[in-house]
């Protein structure tokens, strides 16, 4: 089984503070108190109670001289009136995001509005937001609340932090019939809606979801039924031992989410609980998901400052950050000040310095560090160690592949394609590297079966990305195809090829296919048949004779049949005929051989080469007088012959056999003198 967190879950910026605040005041004299839980958590209540914080339920039961800690849901104005009045010592650790609500409470109040507060009217958070609102507000849990409310003139609505964003506009707009002027303030906290959010994105994905959170806590329940409306088999529990192993029969994903209240090390105890069922290599995939986790909290707090109109939020972050180190998986600049090669040092601030390994600076293998970075360069690095002890250990590769797979994602998305390099070949297909490493299936490669993968490898194609997925640990988190643009390009090959063909045209071609009749050629995008007969001036019995398959080879275009896409070609044309041969290779006066192959009354013909035949005249046979050219010469006899005319234009050669057999023994009656006189 594949387990898989929820990008944003667990403890909110505000739930953090609180849980601060907390601790820093366990450390402080006297005796402290919370009112009401600190969260809705009751293992974050026993911690606190081990540290001496014991939760009440209203200001009566704690002592004179005590203190009181005001949790992340904040309390009406009253509470602190009368903790003060006691002389109580009070820590005010309600969340910037709630206080902000008592703020818009009390304006919308003074300037007259009726309020509207949208929550759970027993959430102590709603009873402290009603208590800001100077007795002019009503609370709506659910929409036929609307029914039993008075028609305003002047309405202000806000919502319970941790509520339903959906449901919050369908109460507007309920509340919009009954009201005559209306301001809207969406109060739902972005923590709330990020971790709705990832955890129905995560739904998706999974067979089965774990919402871990408080029995109490409004968010934790919020999360819980948004998931199971997904359709996705979902249990809540408040730790590990909720858990029953018979949930996860069959299940080969399964997601955790938790909700604002949910400490880190309660979901890491589910984690750990749940990868009992997993093969050691998942708990990996747990860990570095945490990691991520951890990351997209530091992203979600820096999104947070940037939200110009939430002062009071950024104002919390600031603070935070204030006693915060930075954390695994957190992500920070820094300068480099050493180069080694094996490792580099990097500056990381407030007097730290880091070491990033040699195996953790680069996603391409380097041989040395010296090769790939040098001092003073500023870096974005990712903390993996940061121990009391000054040990800090970081990872470039892991931002950068982060950057990539960033990148590719939206690629993805998109739909558009990336370029990439066949690195690899491995069983069903190819290993690309595209900033990460990719997997291209063996049906993917081309738009029809490759037999030989070999040819690809170091070879550079454009690719798109066929499925996307960062927390995947087997197999490939990138899977690519070419197969959809190689069809495409073999259209456009089409397209252009018909635009482009014409009657009359040499073409450069590709033997595809060898057949009884002919050859189809491949012309680069189409195909066109060379017939038997249009291969050589010459008879030629099998295509295969002249022709082998993959042979590159000039082609004429002979006819064009645009509706039945037919193209018919000749390489013969493009061949000099054997007349013209001829007449390039002899001259009057050679003596050549030959072979009689036809006889006629007037002479014979004699075959000089294939298609080329020549006339021996009956008065050019012999040196006497012939009645019929039978008597001297047969067919199939082989003759030596002197060219006495050639007319390129008419196609006739003359011959003699007489004129030859006279030049032979002239020369022989040379030859015997020019012997004797050396004599
Ligand atoms: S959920 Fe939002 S509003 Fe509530 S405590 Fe957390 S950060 Fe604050």
């Amino acid at each position: 089984m594949h387990t898989v967190i929820a990008s944003h879950a667990g403890f909110c910026a505000g739930v953090k503070r609180a849980f601060k605040i907390a601790e820093e005041t366990a450390n402080s004299p006297g005796r402290w108190y919370t009112l009401g839980q600190l969260v809705h958590n009751e293992s974050v209540i026993d911690y606190f109670r081990q540290k001496g914080i014991n939760p009440v339920n209203n200001l009566d039961e704690i002592t004179e001289g005590a203190g009181i800690i005001i949790r992340s849901h904040g309390v009406a104005p009253d509470i602190i009136s009368i903790a003060k009045n006691r002389g109580l010592n009070i820590k005010d650790a309600t969340c910037p995001r709630v206080n902000r609500v008592h703020e818009i409470v009390q304006t919308l109040e003074a300037e007259g509005y009726d309020i509207v507060i949208f929550g759970d009217p027993e959430h102590p958070e709603v009873e402290g937001i009603l208590g800001w609102c100077g007795g002019r507000a009503s609370v709506v849990s659910e929409i036929n609340d609307i029914m039993k409310l008075k028609a305003y003139d002047r309405l202000g609505i806000v919502s319970q932090t941790t509520k339903d964003e959906k449901e919050f506009f369908q109460v507007v707009n309920s509340l919009s019939e009954i009201a005559g002027e209306i301001k809207v303030f969406n109060t739902i906290c972005s923590a709330t809606q990020r971790r709705q959010k990832s955890a129905l994105e995560l739904c998706r994905e999974v067979d089965l979801m774990i919402v871990v959170g408080g029995e109490y806590s409004s968010n934790t329940t919020t999360l819980f039924k948004e998931c199971l409306n997904t359709g996705v088999r979902t249990y809540q529990v408040q730790d590990a031992a909720g858990i029953n192993p018979q949930w996860f029969e069959g299940v080969s994903t399964a997601g955790i989410t938790a909700g604002a209240s949910t400490p880190d090390w309660i979901i890491k105890e589910v984690l750990c609980r749940m990868t009992e069922y997993e093969e050691k290599e998942i708990q990996a995939q747990a860990q570095e998901q945490e990691v991520e986790s951890q990351e997209q909290e530091s992203n979600v707090q820096e999104q947070s400052s940037e939200e110009a109109n939430d002062e009071l939020f950024a104002r919390m972050e600031a603070e935070m950050a204030e006693y915060e180190t930075p954390g695994r998986g957190d992500v920070i600049k820094g300068t480099i000040v050493q180069v080694l090669d094996d490792e580099v040092m990097v500056d990381v601030g407030g007097k730290s310095e880091g070491i990033i390994p040699l195996r953790e600076l680069s996603l391409t293998p380097v041989d040395s560090a010296k090769d790939f970075v040098q001092v003073g360069d500023e870096i974005e690095v990712m903390i993996l160690k940061w121990d009391d002890d000054g040990t800090i250990l970081l990872s470039k590769k892991r931002v950068d592949s982060k950057k990539v797979l960033d990148d590719l994602e939206e690629v993805f998305e998109k739909g558009e394609t990336v370029r990439g390099t066949v690195k690899d070949i491995v069983k069903g297909g190819l290993i690309v590297d595209v900033g990460v490493v990719g997997f291209l299936p063996a049906s993917h490669v081309e738009d029809g079966y490759v037999k030989n993968l070999d040819e690809y490898k170091d070879k550079t194609y454009d690719f798109k990305i066929i499925e996307f997925n960062r927390n995947k640990r087997r197999g490939s988190q990138v899977v690519l195809s070419r197969r959809e643009l190689v069809l495409a390009e073999k259209q456009q090959q089409k397209q252009d090829f018909w635009n482009n063909i014409e009657e009359g045209q040499t073409r450069t071609g590709k033997v595809k296919r060898i057949v009884d009749y002919g050859a189809f050629i491949d012309l680069g995008g189409y195909e066109g048949l060379l017939h038997v007969s249009e291969l050589d001036h010459k008879r030629v019995e099998h295509p295969a004779d002249v022709l082998h398959e993959g042979e590159e080879l000039e082609v004429y275009v002979l006819g064009v049949d645009l509706e039945k896409e037919r193209v018919s070609l000749s390489r013969k044309k493009l061949l000099k005929s054997p007349w013209e041969i001829a007449v390039e290779t002899y001259s009057e006066g050679d003596i050549v051989d030959g072979i009689i192959v036809r006889i006629a009354p007037f002479g014979a013909f004699v075959e000089l080469d294939p298609g080329v035949d020549g006339l021996v005249h009956i008065s050019q046979l012999a040196d006497y007088r012939v009645e019929k050219p039978e008597d001297v010469v047969s067919v199939n006899q082989q003759v030596k012959v002197k060219i006495l005319s050639v007319d390129a234009k008419e196609k006739r050669i003359g011959l003699s056999i007489r004129e030859a057999q006279r030049d032979e023994e002239q020369q022989g009656v040379e030859d015997y003198i020019a012997q004797q006189d050396q004599e």
